[in-house]
Protein backbone atom coordinates (compact mmCIF):
# COMPACT_ATOMS: atom_id res chain seq x y z
CA UNK A 1 0.00 0.00 0.00
CA UNK A 2 1.12 3.24 -0.49
CA UNK A 3 1.09 6.11 1.99
CA UNK A 4 -0.91 8.62 0.01
CA UNK A 5 -3.85 6.77 -1.89
CA UNK A 6 -4.84 9.51 -3.50
CA UNK A 7 -1.82 9.82 -5.83
CA UNK A 8 -2.84 6.37 -7.19
CA UNK A 9 -6.73 6.37 -6.65
CA UNK A 10 -9.09 9.17 -7.82
CA UNK A 11 -13.14 9.55 -6.05
CA UNK A 12 -15.93 7.74 -8.29
CA UNK A 13 -18.11 10.42 -9.90
CA UNK A 14 -20.41 12.28 -7.65
CA UNK A 15 -24.10 13.05 -9.25
CA UNK A 16 -25.70 16.24 -8.12
CA UNK A 17 -29.42 15.76 -7.18
CA UNK A 18 -30.42 18.19 -4.61
CA UNK A 19 -34.28 17.61 -5.00
CA UNK A 20 -33.63 14.05 -3.82
CA UNK A 21 -36.66 12.66 -2.53
CA UNK A 22 -35.66 8.84 -1.38
CA UNK A 23 -33.62 9.51 2.20
CA UNK A 24 -37.54 9.51 3.10
CA UNK A 25 -39.11 6.71 1.59
CA UNK A 26 -39.36 3.36 3.49
CA UNK A 27 -39.38 0.14 1.87
CA UNK A 28 -43.04 -0.98 2.38
CA UNK A 29 -43.42 -3.38 -0.64
CA UNK A 30 -41.13 -6.10 -2.28
CA UNK A 31 -39.67 -5.28 -5.83
CA UNK A 32 -39.39 -8.03 -8.55
CA UNK A 33 -37.06 -10.47 -8.15
CA UNK A 34 -34.71 -11.78 -10.94
CA UNK A 35 -32.38 -14.50 -9.58
CA UNK A 36 -29.20 -14.51 -12.39
CA UNK A 37 -27.58 -17.84 -10.06
CA UNK A 38 -27.71 -20.06 -13.18
CA UNK A 39 -25.76 -16.82 -15.55
CA UNK A 40 -24.35 -14.47 -13.53
CA UNK A 41 -23.32 -16.76 -10.60
CA UNK A 42 -22.34 -19.95 -13.12
CA UNK A 43 -20.28 -17.81 -15.10
CA UNK A 44 -17.98 -16.88 -11.88
CA UNK A 45 -17.69 -20.65 -10.60
CA UNK A 46 -14.32 -22.37 -11.26
CA UNK A 47 -16.59 -25.12 -11.86
CA UNK A 48 -19.52 -24.10 -13.87
CA UNK A 49 -22.74 -26.47 -13.47
CA UNK A 50 -23.58 -28.82 -15.31
CA UNK A 51 -27.46 -29.70 -16.54
CA UNK A 52 -28.13 -31.64 -13.48
CA UNK A 53 -26.87 -28.97 -11.30
CA UNK A 54 -28.12 -26.71 -13.09
CA UNK A 55 -32.15 -28.26 -13.10
CA UNK A 56 -31.55 -28.83 -9.14
CA UNK A 57 -31.07 -24.92 -9.19
CA UNK A 58 -33.79 -24.48 -11.40
CA UNK A 59 -36.47 -26.11 -9.88
CA UNK A 60 -35.10 -24.60 -6.06
CA UNK A 61 -35.58 -21.43 -7.71
CA UNK A 62 -38.99 -22.33 -8.87
CA UNK A 63 -40.36 -23.37 -5.13
CA UNK A 64 -38.80 -20.26 -3.68
CA UNK A 65 -41.30 -18.60 -5.38
CA UNK A 66 -39.13 -16.52 -8.18
CA UNK A 67 -40.86 -15.72 -11.17
CA UNK A 68 -37.82 -14.16 -13.67
CA UNK A 69 -35.14 -16.48 -13.89
CA UNK A 70 -31.86 -15.75 -15.82
CA UNK A 71 -30.88 -19.48 -16.54
CA UNK A 72 -28.17 -19.22 -19.11
CA UNK A 73 -25.82 -17.13 -21.75
CA UNK A 74 -26.74 -19.25 -24.66
CA UNK A 75 -23.84 -18.15 -26.84
CA UNK A 76 -21.18 -18.97 -24.63
CA UNK A 77 -20.95 -22.79 -24.84
CA UNK A 78 -23.03 -25.92 -25.59
CA UNK A 79 -23.76 -26.76 -22.42
CA UNK A 80 -25.48 -23.36 -22.18
CA UNK A 81 -27.98 -23.60 -25.12
CA UNK A 82 -28.55 -27.24 -24.46
CA UNK A 83 -29.92 -25.98 -21.07
CA UNK A 84 -32.35 -24.09 -22.19
CA UNK A 85 -33.51 -26.30 -24.84
CA UNK A 86 -33.87 -28.83 -22.24
CA UNK A 87 -36.38 -26.43 -20.42
CA UNK A 88 -38.83 -25.62 -23.37
CA UNK A 89 -38.39 -29.30 -24.45
CA UNK A 90 -39.03 -31.38 -21.37
CA UNK A 91 -41.79 -28.55 -20.05
CA UNK A 92 -39.53 -27.84 -16.70
CA UNK A 93 -40.68 -24.01 -16.73
CA UNK A 94 -44.23 -23.25 -14.92
CA UNK A 95 -46.94 -21.33 -16.91
CA UNK A 96 -46.24 -18.11 -14.49
CA UNK A 97 -42.26 -18.12 -14.56
CA UNK A 98 -40.11 -16.09 -16.91
CA UNK A 99 -36.71 -17.33 -18.46
CA UNK A 100 -34.61 -14.73 -19.04
CA UNK A 101 -31.30 -15.46 -21.68
CA UNK A 102 -28.43 -12.84 -21.96
CA UNK A 103 -26.55 -12.02 -25.19
CA UNK A 104 -23.98 -10.11 -26.60
CA UNK A 105 -24.82 -7.20 -28.98
CA UNK A 106 -23.82 -8.91 -32.05
CA UNK A 107 -26.06 -10.16 -34.40
CA UNK A 108 -24.63 -13.93 -34.72
CA UNK A 109 -24.79 -14.35 -31.08
CA UNK A 110 -28.31 -12.27 -30.68
CA UNK A 111 -29.67 -14.88 -33.82
CA UNK A 112 -27.93 -18.13 -31.62
CA UNK A 113 -29.56 -16.38 -28.40
CA UNK A 114 -32.90 -16.09 -30.22
CA UNK A 115 -32.87 -19.77 -31.75
CA UNK A 116 -32.55 -21.48 -28.42
CA UNK A 117 -35.73 -19.57 -26.94
CA UNK A 118 -37.73 -21.49 -29.76
CA UNK A 119 -40.91 -22.50 -28.38
CA UNK A 120 -40.62 -20.57 -24.93
CA UNK A 121 -44.12 -19.19 -23.66
CA UNK A 122 -42.47 -16.07 -22.72
CA UNK A 123 -38.89 -15.02 -22.36
CA UNK A 124 -36.77 -12.21 -21.52
CA UNK A 125 -34.04 -11.53 -24.53
CA UNK A 126 -31.20 -9.35 -22.28
CA UNK A 127 -28.90 -7.47 -24.39
CA UNK A 128 -25.94 -5.40 -22.99
CA UNK A 129 -23.50 -3.39 -24.58
CA UNK A 130 -20.16 -1.04 -23.20
CA UNK A 131 -21.23 2.33 -21.94
CA UNK A 132 -19.33 3.55 -19.83
CA UNK A 133 -16.65 5.64 -21.02
CA UNK A 134 -13.05 3.35 -19.58
CA UNK A 135 -14.41 1.00 -22.14
CA UNK A 136 -15.76 3.46 -25.17
CA UNK A 137 -12.58 4.92 -25.31
CA UNK A 138 -10.00 2.16 -24.01
CA UNK A 139 -11.41 -0.96 -24.82
CA UNK A 140 -13.40 -0.62 -27.67
CA UNK A 141 -12.51 2.86 -28.50
CA UNK A 142 -16.31 3.79 -29.94
CA UNK A 143 -17.68 7.26 -30.03
CA UNK A 144 -20.92 7.21 -28.15
CA UNK A 145 -22.94 7.54 -31.75
CA UNK A 146 -20.95 3.92 -32.12
CA UNK A 147 -22.11 2.90 -28.75
CA UNK A 148 -25.52 3.92 -29.26
CA UNK A 149 -25.98 2.66 -33.32
CA UNK A 150 -24.77 -1.00 -31.93
CA UNK A 151 -27.40 -0.54 -28.93
CA UNK A 152 -29.92 0.05 -31.85
CA UNK A 153 -28.85 -2.42 -34.21
CA UNK A 154 -28.64 -5.12 -31.99
CA UNK A 155 -32.26 -3.95 -30.96
CA UNK A 156 -33.29 -3.94 -34.14
CA UNK A 157 -32.62 -7.60 -34.64
CA UNK A 158 -34.09 -8.75 -31.82
CA UNK A 159 -37.27 -7.21 -32.76
CA UNK A 160 -37.44 -8.76 -36.10
CA UNK A 161 -36.79 -12.15 -34.70
CA UNK A 162 -39.49 -11.12 -32.13
CA UNK A 163 -42.04 -10.70 -35.17
CA UNK A 164 -41.08 -13.81 -36.62
CA UNK A 165 -42.31 -15.93 -33.66
CA UNK A 166 -45.20 -14.14 -32.14
CA UNK A 167 -46.01 -17.60 -30.29
CA UNK A 168 -43.71 -16.64 -27.63
CA UNK A 169 -44.80 -13.09 -25.12
CA UNK A 170 -41.21 -11.46 -25.42
CA UNK A 171 -39.51 -8.89 -23.03
CA UNK A 172 -36.52 -6.83 -23.66
CA UNK A 173 -33.97 -6.32 -21.20
CA UNK A 174 -31.52 -3.74 -22.24
CA UNK A 175 -28.16 -3.23 -20.00
CA UNK A 176 -26.38 -0.11 -20.03
CA UNK A 177 -22.81 -1.23 -18.94
CA UNK A 178 -21.41 -0.33 -16.47
CA UNK A 179 -24.37 2.10 -15.53
CA UNK A 180 -22.73 3.03 -12.49
CA UNK A 181 -19.83 5.14 -14.01
CA UNK A 182 -21.51 5.73 -17.60
CA UNK A 183 -22.21 9.24 -17.60
CA UNK A 184 -25.78 9.99 -16.41
CA UNK A 185 -27.17 11.86 -19.54
CA UNK A 186 -25.44 9.25 -21.79
CA UNK A 187 -27.17 6.24 -20.20
CA UNK A 188 -30.15 8.58 -20.55
CA UNK A 189 -29.82 9.18 -23.96
CA UNK A 190 -28.57 5.24 -24.46
CA UNK A 191 -31.71 4.37 -23.04
CA UNK A 192 -34.01 6.61 -24.53
CA UNK A 193 -33.00 5.56 -28.48
CA UNK A 194 -33.56 2.03 -27.02
CA UNK A 195 -36.99 2.66 -25.52
CA UNK A 196 -38.04 4.50 -28.86
CA UNK A 197 -36.91 1.28 -31.00
CA UNK A 198 -38.59 -0.74 -28.85
CA UNK A 199 -41.57 1.19 -28.85
CA UNK A 200 -42.76 -0.95 -25.54
CA UNK A 201 -46.33 -1.93 -24.83
CA UNK A 202 -48.48 -4.09 -22.16
CA UNK A 203 -47.46 -7.41 -24.76
CA UNK A 204 -44.15 -6.12 -25.10
CA UNK A 205 -42.57 -4.86 -22.46
CA UNK A 206 -38.87 -3.35 -21.99
CA UNK A 207 -36.87 -3.78 -18.50
CA UNK A 208 -34.34 -1.14 -18.50
CA UNK A 209 -31.73 -2.77 -16.41
CA UNK A 210 -29.02 -0.75 -14.39
CA UNK A 211 -26.06 -2.72 -13.50
CA UNK A 212 -23.72 -1.81 -10.63
CA UNK A 213 -21.41 -4.45 -12.78
CA UNK A 214 -18.55 -3.03 -10.39
CA UNK A 215 -19.55 -1.38 -7.14
CA UNK A 216 -17.48 2.03 -6.94
CA UNK A 217 -19.31 4.17 -4.65
CA UNK A 218 -21.47 4.51 -1.67
CA UNK A 219 -24.69 3.37 -2.12
CA UNK A 220 -26.22 6.95 -1.23
CA UNK A 221 -24.94 8.20 -4.64
CA UNK A 222 -26.10 4.96 -6.32
CA UNK A 223 -29.88 5.97 -4.79
CA UNK A 224 -29.14 9.45 -6.17
CA UNK A 225 -28.08 8.16 -9.96
CA UNK A 226 -31.57 5.72 -9.72
CA UNK A 227 -33.88 8.73 -8.59
CA UNK A 228 -32.28 11.12 -11.95
CA UNK A 229 -32.44 8.51 -14.12
CA UNK A 230 -35.83 8.08 -13.25
CA UNK A 231 -36.89 11.66 -13.27
CA UNK A 232 -35.49 12.92 -15.91
CA UNK A 233 -36.50 10.05 -18.39
CA UNK A 234 -38.69 10.78 -21.41
CA UNK A 235 -41.71 8.21 -20.19
CA UNK A 236 -41.52 4.94 -18.20
CA UNK A 237 -45.10 3.33 -20.02
CA UNK A 238 -44.25 -0.53 -19.82
CA UNK A 239 -40.64 0.20 -18.92
CA UNK A 240 -39.33 -1.26 -15.67
CA UNK A 241 -36.11 0.05 -13.75
CA UNK A 242 -33.73 -2.80 -12.75
CA UNK A 243 -30.66 -2.85 -10.72
CA UNK A 244 -28.56 -5.53 -10.76
CA UNK A 245 -25.52 -4.71 -7.89
CA UNK A 246 -22.57 -6.12 -7.09
CA UNK A 247 -20.66 -6.43 -3.99
CA UNK A 248 -17.04 -4.94 -4.82
CA UNK A 249 -17.25 -2.49 -1.83
CA UNK A 250 -19.05 -5.28 0.53
CA UNK A 251 -22.59 -2.86 0.14
CA UNK A 252 -24.21 -4.43 -2.53
CA UNK A 253 -27.45 -5.27 -0.28
CA UNK A 254 -27.59 -1.62 0.79
CA UNK A 255 -27.24 -0.52 -2.79
CA UNK A 256 -29.75 -2.35 -4.06
CA UNK A 257 -31.99 -1.47 -0.48
CA UNK A 258 -31.34 2.60 -1.61
CA UNK A 259 -31.44 1.61 -5.19
CA UNK A 260 -34.95 0.51 -4.46
CA UNK A 261 -35.53 3.71 -2.43
CA UNK A 262 -34.40 5.84 -5.36
CA UNK A 263 -37.22 4.46 -7.72
CA UNK A 264 -35.89 0.71 -8.61
CA UNK A 265 -38.74 -1.84 -9.37
CA UNK A 266 -36.95 -4.76 -9.96
CA UNK A 267 -33.71 -6.49 -8.29
CA UNK A 268 -31.48 -8.89 -9.99
CA UNK A 269 -28.53 -11.05 -7.97
CA UNK A 270 -27.81 -14.39 -6.62
CA UNK A 271 -28.67 -16.64 -3.83
CA UNK A 272 -26.19 -16.26 -0.83
CA UNK A 273 -24.31 -13.77 -2.89
CA UNK A 274 -22.36 -15.75 -5.07
CA UNK A 275 -21.02 -13.96 -8.37
CA UNK A 276 -18.20 -12.57 -10.14
CA UNK A 277 -15.30 -11.48 -8.13
CA UNK A 278 -17.05 -10.06 -4.93
CA UNK A 279 -20.51 -11.45 -5.92
CA UNK A 280 -24.16 -10.56 -6.87
CA UNK A 281 -26.07 -8.76 -4.55
CA UNK A 282 -27.63 -11.54 -2.09
CA UNK A 283 -31.19 -11.93 -2.84
CA UNK A 284 -31.79 -13.93 -0.08
CA UNK A 285 -30.31 -11.27 2.77
CA UNK A 286 -32.73 -8.50 0.48
CA UNK A 287 -35.75 -10.50 0.79
CA UNK A 288 -35.33 -11.29 4.94
CA UNK A 289 -34.13 -7.86 5.42
CA UNK A 290 -38.14 -7.07 4.29
CA UNK A 291 -39.35 -9.77 5.73
CA UNK A 292 -37.46 -8.87 8.99
CA UNK A 293 -39.45 -5.41 8.74
CA UNK A 294 -43.16 -6.90 8.19
CA UNK A 295 -43.37 -6.97 4.70
CA UNK A 296 -43.97 -10.06 2.28
CA UNK A 297 -40.59 -10.63 0.13
CA UNK A 298 -42.94 -12.72 -2.14
CA UNK A 299 -40.48 -15.50 -2.12
CA UNK A 300 -40.19 -18.40 0.60
CA UNK A 301 -37.04 -19.88 2.49
CA UNK A 302 -39.00 -21.92 4.43
CA UNK A 303 -36.48 -24.64 4.54
CA UNK A 304 -33.27 -22.49 4.43
CA UNK A 305 -31.07 -25.48 5.23
CA UNK A 306 -32.52 -26.77 1.88
CA UNK A 307 -31.62 -23.94 -0.17
CA UNK A 308 -28.22 -24.11 1.66
CA UNK A 309 -27.60 -27.56 0.82
CA UNK A 310 -28.90 -26.91 -3.11
CA UNK A 311 -27.05 -23.88 -3.79
CA UNK A 312 -23.59 -25.71 -1.82
CA UNK A 313 -23.88 -28.62 -3.97
CA UNK A 314 -24.47 -26.48 -7.31
CA UNK A 315 -21.84 -23.60 -6.83
CA UNK A 316 -19.10 -25.77 -4.90
CA UNK A 317 -19.14 -22.97 -2.48
CA UNK A 318 -19.74 -23.29 1.56
CA UNK A 319 -22.15 -20.77 2.73
CA UNK A 320 -20.10 -18.56 5.39
CA UNK A 321 -20.79 -19.97 8.85
CA UNK A 322 -22.17 -16.02 9.70
CA UNK A 323 -23.93 -15.53 6.57
CA UNK A 324 -27.16 -13.46 7.13
CA UNK A 325 -29.93 -15.45 8.07
CA UNK A 326 -28.63 -18.28 7.04
CA UNK A 327 -25.12 -18.97 8.55
CA UNK A 328 -24.99 -22.36 10.86
CA UNK A 329 -23.68 -19.69 13.60
CA UNK A 330 -26.36 -16.52 12.77
CA UNK A 331 -29.00 -17.56 15.24
CA UNK A 332 -26.91 -19.09 18.15
CA UNK A 333 -25.50 -17.66 21.25
CA UNK A 334 -22.53 -18.93 23.14
CA UNK A 335 -22.00 -15.83 25.80
CA UNK A 336 -23.87 -15.99 29.06
CA UNK A 337 -25.19 -12.41 29.05
CA UNK A 338 -26.67 -13.23 25.68
CA UNK A 339 -27.87 -16.62 26.62
CA UNK A 340 -29.83 -14.88 29.57
CA UNK A 341 -31.64 -12.22 27.77
CA UNK A 342 -32.86 -14.49 24.75
CA UNK A 343 -34.01 -17.46 27.52
CA UNK A 344 -35.63 -14.60 29.02
CA UNK A 345 -37.30 -13.17 25.86
CA UNK A 346 -38.73 -16.62 25.24
CA UNK A 347 -40.17 -16.94 28.69
CA UNK A 348 -42.12 -13.59 28.49
CA UNK A 349 -42.94 -14.41 25.08
CA UNK A 350 -45.18 -17.35 26.16
CA UNK A 351 -46.44 -16.08 29.36
CA UNK A 352 -47.62 -13.44 27.74
CA UNK A 353 -48.54 -15.34 24.31
CA UNK A 354 -47.14 -12.28 22.13
CA UNK A 355 -47.68 -12.81 18.51
CA UNK A 356 -45.24 -10.01 17.64
CA UNK A 357 -41.92 -11.21 17.42
CA UNK A 358 -39.79 -9.63 20.36
CA UNK A 359 -36.78 -11.66 21.42
CA UNK A 360 -33.16 -9.75 22.26
CA UNK A 361 -30.73 -10.52 19.91
CA UNK A 362 -32.83 -12.24 17.65
CA UNK A 363 -34.21 -9.83 14.71
CA UNK A 364 -36.28 -12.88 13.07
CA UNK A 365 -37.75 -16.18 14.45
CA UNK A 366 -35.66 -18.92 13.49
CA UNK A 367 -38.42 -21.41 13.36
CA UNK A 368 -39.75 -19.08 10.17
CA UNK A 369 -36.52 -20.66 8.16
CA UNK A 370 -37.45 -23.84 9.28
CA UNK A 371 -34.49 -23.94 11.94
CA UNK A 372 -34.78 -25.20 15.60
CA UNK A 373 -34.72 -23.30 18.94
CA UNK A 374 -32.39 -25.63 20.08
CA UNK A 375 -29.55 -24.47 17.63
CA UNK A 376 -30.44 -21.07 19.15
CA UNK A 377 -28.43 -21.23 22.66
CA UNK A 378 -24.93 -23.41 22.70
CA UNK A 379 -22.36 -23.89 24.97
CA UNK A 380 -18.93 -23.78 25.26
CA UNK A 381 -16.94 -22.00 27.85
CA UNK A 382 -18.00 -18.49 27.17
CA UNK A 383 -21.87 -19.70 28.86
CA UNK A 384 -23.13 -18.81 31.76
CA UNK A 385 -25.86 -21.20 33.86
CA UNK A 386 -29.01 -20.08 31.41
CA UNK A 387 -27.26 -21.88 28.93
CA UNK A 388 -26.95 -25.37 29.49
CA UNK A 389 -30.38 -25.43 31.80
CA UNK A 390 -31.82 -24.08 28.66
CA UNK A 391 -31.03 -26.75 26.59
CA UNK A 392 -32.15 -29.15 29.03
CA UNK A 393 -35.22 -27.75 29.56
CA UNK A 394 -35.59 -27.40 25.40
CA UNK A 395 -35.05 -30.92 24.64
CA UNK A 396 -35.79 -32.68 28.24
CA UNK A 397 -38.36 -30.71 29.78
CA UNK A 398 -36.99 -30.33 32.75
CA UNK A 399 -37.41 -27.00 34.54
CA UNK A 400 -33.83 -26.57 36.93
CA UNK A 401 -34.74 -24.48 40.42
CA UNK A 402 -32.21 -22.11 40.23
CA UNK A 403 -29.24 -23.23 42.87
CA UNK A 404 -29.35 -25.94 40.87
CA UNK A 405 -28.80 -24.38 37.09
CA UNK A 406 -25.61 -22.57 38.92
CA UNK A 407 -24.03 -25.81 40.40
CA UNK A 408 -24.55 -27.41 37.03
CA UNK A 409 -23.16 -24.40 35.38
CA UNK A 410 -19.85 -24.94 37.53
CA UNK A 411 -19.77 -28.43 36.47
CA UNK A 412 -20.25 -27.58 32.16
CA UNK A 413 -17.67 -24.41 32.96
CA UNK A 414 -15.23 -27.11 34.02
CA UNK A 415 -15.75 -29.47 31.16
CA UNK A 416 -15.36 -26.93 28.86
CA UNK A 417 -12.39 -25.32 30.27
CA UNK A 418 -11.08 -28.79 30.43
CA UNK A 419 -11.70 -29.69 26.59
CA UNK A 420 -11.56 -25.97 25.08
CA UNK A 421 -14.32 -27.49 22.65
CA UNK A 422 -18.22 -26.61 22.32
CA UNK A 423 -20.39 -29.06 24.35
CA UNK A 424 -23.06 -31.07 22.12
CA UNK A 425 -26.11 -31.46 23.59
CA UNK A 426 -25.90 -35.00 24.38
CA UNK A 427 -22.73 -34.31 26.08
CA UNK A 428 -24.48 -32.03 28.33
CA UNK A 429 -27.33 -33.82 29.14
CA UNK A 430 -25.19 -37.04 29.98
CA UNK A 431 -22.74 -34.59 32.44
CA UNK A 432 -26.17 -33.92 34.10
CA UNK A 433 -27.38 -37.38 34.87
CA UNK A 434 -23.96 -38.93 36.12
CA UNK A 435 -23.67 -35.35 38.11
CA UNK A 436 -27.11 -35.86 40.23
CA UNK A 437 -27.99 -39.74 39.71
CA UNK A 438 -30.26 -39.98 36.69
CA UNK A 439 -28.66 -43.04 35.81
CA UNK A 440 -30.32 -46.85 35.70
CA UNK A 441 -28.17 -47.65 38.84
CA UNK A 442 -27.02 -44.84 41.18
CA UNK A 443 -24.14 -45.78 43.25
CA UNK A 444 -26.65 -45.18 46.32
CA UNK A 445 -30.15 -46.86 45.30
CA UNK A 446 -33.55 -47.26 47.10
CA UNK A 447 -34.40 -51.43 46.90
CA UNK A 448 -37.43 -51.34 48.60
CA UNK A 449 -39.07 -49.43 51.58
CA UNK A 450 -42.01 -49.30 53.23
CA UNK A 451 -43.55 -46.03 55.17
CA UNK A 452 -45.95 -45.27 57.64
CA UNK A 453 -47.61 -42.54 59.94
CA UNK A 454 -47.61 -43.04 63.77
CA UNK A 455 -49.02 -40.07 65.47
CA UNK A 456 -47.54 -36.54 64.26
CA UNK A 457 -44.68 -38.22 62.39
CA UNK A 458 -43.39 -40.47 59.33
CA UNK A 459 -41.58 -43.46 60.00
CA UNK A 460 -39.51 -45.48 57.09
CA UNK A 461 -37.69 -48.23 56.46
CA UNK A 462 -35.58 -48.40 53.76
CA UNK A 463 -33.28 -51.31 52.10
CA UNK A 464 -30.61 -48.97 50.16
CA UNK A 465 -27.75 -50.49 47.50
CA UNK A 466 -24.44 -48.63 48.17
CA UNK A 467 -21.57 -49.48 45.73
CA UNK A 468 -23.01 -53.00 45.75
CA UNK A 469 -23.26 -53.40 49.49
CA UNK A 470 -26.76 -53.63 50.89
CA UNK A 471 -27.67 -50.83 53.78
CA UNK A 472 -31.28 -51.27 56.51
CA UNK A 473 -31.84 -47.59 57.42
CA UNK A 474 -34.55 -46.66 59.42
CA UNK A 475 -35.61 -43.21 60.43
CA UNK A 476 -38.54 -40.73 61.74
CA UNK A 477 -39.41 -37.13 60.80
CA UNK A 478 -41.88 -34.49 60.32
CA UNK A 479 -42.15 -36.47 56.81
CA UNK A 480 -40.91 -38.60 54.60
CA UNK A 481 -37.68 -37.05 53.34
CA UNK A 482 -36.50 -35.83 56.94
CA UNK A 483 -37.40 -39.65 58.11
CA UNK A 484 -35.49 -40.86 55.39
CA UNK A 485 -32.61 -38.45 56.03
CA UNK A 486 -32.32 -38.94 59.45
CA UNK A 487 -32.64 -42.57 59.10
CA UNK A 488 -29.28 -42.36 56.95
CA UNK A 489 -27.62 -39.69 59.09
CA UNK A 490 -27.25 -42.49 61.81
CA UNK A 491 -26.75 -45.16 59.29
CA UNK A 492 -23.72 -43.45 57.97
CA UNK A 493 -22.61 -41.41 60.97
CA UNK A 494 -22.92 -38.31 58.77
CA UNK A 495 -24.42 -34.11 59.48
CA UNK A 496 -26.72 -33.38 56.88
CA UNK A 497 -29.65 -31.36 56.53
CA UNK A 498 -32.41 -31.27 53.52
CA UNK A 499 -31.88 -27.16 52.32
CA UNK A 500 -34.98 -27.43 49.01
CA UNK A 501 -36.62 -29.71 47.31
CA UNK A 502 -39.00 -29.21 44.47
CA UNK A 503 -40.55 -31.23 41.55
CA UNK A 504 -43.40 -31.38 39.00
CA UNK A 505 -44.21 -33.91 36.34
CA UNK A 506 -42.63 -34.53 32.78
CA UNK A 507 -44.44 -35.64 29.72
CA UNK A 508 -48.26 -35.84 29.06
CA UNK A 509 -50.70 -36.34 31.87
CA UNK A 510 -51.82 -40.13 31.37
CA UNK A 511 -47.94 -41.32 31.34
CA UNK A 512 -46.29 -38.37 32.97
CA UNK A 513 -43.78 -39.05 35.46
CA UNK A 514 -42.53 -37.13 38.39
CA UNK A 515 -38.76 -35.20 38.33
CA UNK A 516 -37.79 -34.22 42.03
CA UNK A 517 -34.76 -31.73 43.04
CA UNK A 518 -33.12 -32.36 46.12
CA UNK A 519 -30.49 -30.20 47.70
CA UNK A 520 -29.08 -31.12 50.71
CA UNK A 521 -26.50 -29.25 52.89
CA UNK A 522 -23.36 -30.10 55.01
CA UNK A 523 -22.73 -28.62 58.52
CA UNK A 524 -20.46 -25.57 56.60
CA UNK A 525 -23.55 -25.39 54.22
CA UNK A 526 -22.07 -26.81 51.43
CA UNK A 527 -25.36 -27.89 48.67
CA UNK A 528 -25.40 -31.04 47.52
CA UNK A 529 -27.43 -32.10 44.94
CA UNK A 530 -29.60 -35.46 43.48
CA UNK A 531 -32.28 -35.47 40.83
CA UNK A 532 -34.71 -38.38 40.08
CA UNK A 533 -37.15 -39.26 37.38
CA UNK A 534 -40.22 -41.84 38.13
CA UNK A 535 -43.79 -42.86 37.65
CA UNK A 536 -44.13 -43.33 41.11
CA UNK A 537 -43.56 -39.72 42.79
CA UNK A 538 -42.42 -40.72 46.13
CA UNK A 539 -39.84 -43.24 44.88
CA UNK A 540 -38.53 -40.19 42.50
CA UNK A 541 -38.29 -38.10 45.98
CA UNK A 542 -36.15 -40.72 48.25
CA UNK A 543 -34.09 -41.64 45.30
CA UNK A 544 -33.37 -37.64 44.61
CA UNK A 545 -32.62 -37.94 48.37
CA UNK A 546 -30.45 -40.45 47.95
CA UNK A 547 -28.61 -38.88 44.80
CA UNK A 548 -28.00 -35.71 46.57
CA UNK A 549 -26.54 -37.92 50.21
CA UNK A 550 -24.52 -40.20 47.38
CA UNK A 551 -22.62 -36.77 46.28
CA UNK A 552 -21.49 -35.66 49.28
CA UNK A 553 -20.42 -39.35 49.97
CA UNK A 554 -18.18 -38.33 47.20
CA UNK A 555 -16.79 -35.38 48.07
ZN1 LIG B 1 -23.30 -9.00 -13.18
Amino acid sequence: MISDPSQKYQPACIVSNPERAWPGKRLTSAPRWCSTDLRDGNQALANPMDHERKLMYFNHLVQCGFKEIEVAFPSASETEFEFVRKLIDQDYIPDDVWVQVITQARPDLIRMTMESLRGAKQAIIHVYNATAPIFREVVFQNSKEQTVQLALDAVGLIKQLCDERPDTTWCLEYSPETFCFTELDFALEICEAVKDLWEPSESRPLILNLPTTVEVNTPNVFADQIELFMRNFSDLTHVTISIHPHNDRGTGVATAELGVLGGAQRVEGCLFGNGERTGNVDLLTLAMNLYSQGVSPNLRFDDIKKTIEVAEYCNRIPVHPRHPYAGELVFTAFSGSHQDAIKKGFANRLEKGETIWNVPYLPIDPCDLGCAYEEVIRVNNQSGKSGAAWLIEQNHGLKLPRSLQVDFSEKVKAFTNHSGCEMSLAEIWQLFRESYGVVSQPDLQLVEYESKSVAEEQCIFAKLNHKGREIVVQGKGAGIISALVNGIKHAFDIEINIKDYSEHTLGLSTQSRAITYVEIQSRTEQSFYGVSIDADSLKAVLQATLNAVSCFLEQ
